[in-house]
């Protein structure tokens, strides 16, 4: 792989040669939206009352706002347009087909169900096809994802490469599935209790990390050699497709939307949260080839979501979608936004403050245990580390890391992942690069005065998916 200069000026030991620079945003700015710092006496009031859960701090008190890439994007003049040609008849809405078609252009399905969003789609999905005692294999399952899987007694069993976990090691994979992991997992279990093996494209948990195609084919046609279900958690296919373009030999002369749409062929059925990669509000659909898995997912949809035509969307939501779903799988558009969000790690990196390497393609991951080594992962660092974020400078991240992974199900023990980290999300055509220079500076501003940070107990617990409502307080 050839070096660019931008390569070759990176301080670790770059080995990734994605086209730099990157295509500058291929729009310009028609209508803003005024956002505010709020002073920090205001930020700690609000800290507090939040119980110290970021989830719990109004947007109004926040500046800039990192905490998810999920349904925060800006949508085009294009997507805005297409919202006043919403059909909004119950059945057959003419912006159903436009939607349907959109996915069938774009991502190759047979079938889709739309759905208020991603983990809707998952839970009809699920629904069908998970039950009691089952296991289902995956690279770093989403939290929505897992909690649906466990929410049916049912188990998800991480496979990704062990490289995933080092977050210095600069390997540009490093969302593959594991296949030797895979294959024991199946031996161990058997078929019969497999409904299917998932990847998630990218692997959001662990790091924004693309898979390969190679990987993907791999894994398909070891699915498919013992007749078991490959199933893809498409919320950034569009993203993970550009990352094989430019780090895959031989992908280079492809168009994004040519790869994704390979990747797709693989699988018999897609989840996907079309907040992400469709640059849409809400929406979500549920994809796939086979029509009795179709009539099956069918009367879940309609029972859980709404008609088959329409699935806890708008027809104006649908025309969005279908927009959103052209937009964006553009390259100069992935070059943009991926290239920002590349910069912007790179920079921090050049700061010194470690952060998983080499950047993903939605966030940023600041390595907690590194920043904070003498905090305890039972004293939630990544969390500290949030909190400590916006009261320094008004910044929402988020904490992925031991809250997030909760307990076992089984044992009841707290189960403290492998990376500790706090994730910084770009949303997709909102912030511009002075932004991200102010979040660049206060994280320098903590990383001098890291040893003065404490740690975090908790003051209330939930039993499911703790880190949307749990409460805390400094140790
Ligand atoms: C966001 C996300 C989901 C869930 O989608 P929602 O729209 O938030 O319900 C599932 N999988 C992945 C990888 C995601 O990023």
């Amino acid at each position: 792989m050839s070096t660019t200069r931008s390569d070759s000026q990176s301080p670790s030991n770059w080995q990734i040669s994605d086209s730099l620079p990157s295509h500058p945003e291929p729009y310009k700015i028609k209508m803003i939206e005024p956002i505010h710092l709020p002073d920090r006496k205001t930020r700690e009031a609000a800290l507090q009352e939040a119980g110290f859960n970021i989830f719990n701090i109004p947007s109004d008190h926040v500046f800039i706002d990192l905490l998810t890439d999920s349904g925060t994007g800006a949508m085009s003049e294009h997507q805005w347009a297409s919202l006043m040609e919403g059909d909004e008849s119950y059945a057959g809405s003419s912006s159903f087909f436009r939607f349907k078609n959109a996915v069938q252009d774009v991502m190759g399905f047979e079938y889709v169900l739309p759905t208020h969003q991603g983990r809707a789609a998952e839970n009809v999905l699920h629904s069908v096809l998970v039950h009691d005692g089952d296991i289902v294999p995956g690279n770093s399952h989403f939290d929505t994802t897992k909690a649906h899987i466990e929410f049916r007694h049912a188990h998800a069993i991480d496979c990704t490469i062990d490289a995933c976990f080092v977050p210095e090691n600069d390997e540009p994979f490093k969302g593959n599935v594991d296949l030797a992991k895979l294959a024991k997992v199946v031996d161990e279990h058997g078929v019969e209790k497999i409904p299917f093996v998932l990847i998630t494209v990218t692997n959001n948990s662990g790091g924004g990390q693309p898979v390969s195609l190679t990987n993907v084919k791999e894994v398909a046609a070891f699915c498919h050699e013992r007749n078991l279900k490959l199933i893809i958690d498409a919320a950034r296919f569009a993203e993970n497709a550009w990352f094989i373009q430019q780090r895959e030999p031989g992908q280079r002369e492809r168009s994004v939307r040519e790869i994704a749409k390979e990747v797709f062929s693989y699988a018999d059925a897609a989840t996907m949260s079309a907040k992400k990669d469709a640059i849409v509000n809400m929406g979500g659909m549920l994809c796939m080839r086979d029509e009795e898995l179709f009539d099956q997912c069918s009367s879940f949809n309609i029972l859980f979501e709404g008609y088959i035509t329409y699935g806890g969307l708008s027809g104006r939501d649908m025309e969005a979608l279908a927009t959103g779903l052209y937009e964006g799988t553009e390259d100069d558009y992935l070059s943009a936004r991926i290239g920002q969000v590349r910069r912007f790690g790179d920079s921090l990196t050049e700061a010194g403050i470690p952060i998983v390497r080499p950047p993903g393609g939605h966030a940023i991951y600041v390595d907690a245990k590194k920043f904070l080594p003498h905090l305890d992962q039972e004293q939630f660092p990544a969390q500290a580390l949030v909190c400590e974020l916006y009261l320094e400078g008004g910044i929402r991240g988020v904490e992925i890391g031991t809250v997030l992974a909760d307990r076992d199900p089984d044992t009841g023990k707290n189960r403290p992942p492998k990376l500790e980290l706090m994730r910084m999300t770009i949303p997709r055509r909102v912030y511009t690069e002075n932004h991200l220079q102010y979040v660049r500076d206060v994280l320098v501003k903590l990383w001098e005065r890291r040893d003065s940070i404490r740690g975090l107990k908790f003051t209330y617990e939930p039993p499911i998916l703790r880190h949307f409502r749990a409460r805390f307080e400094w140790e």
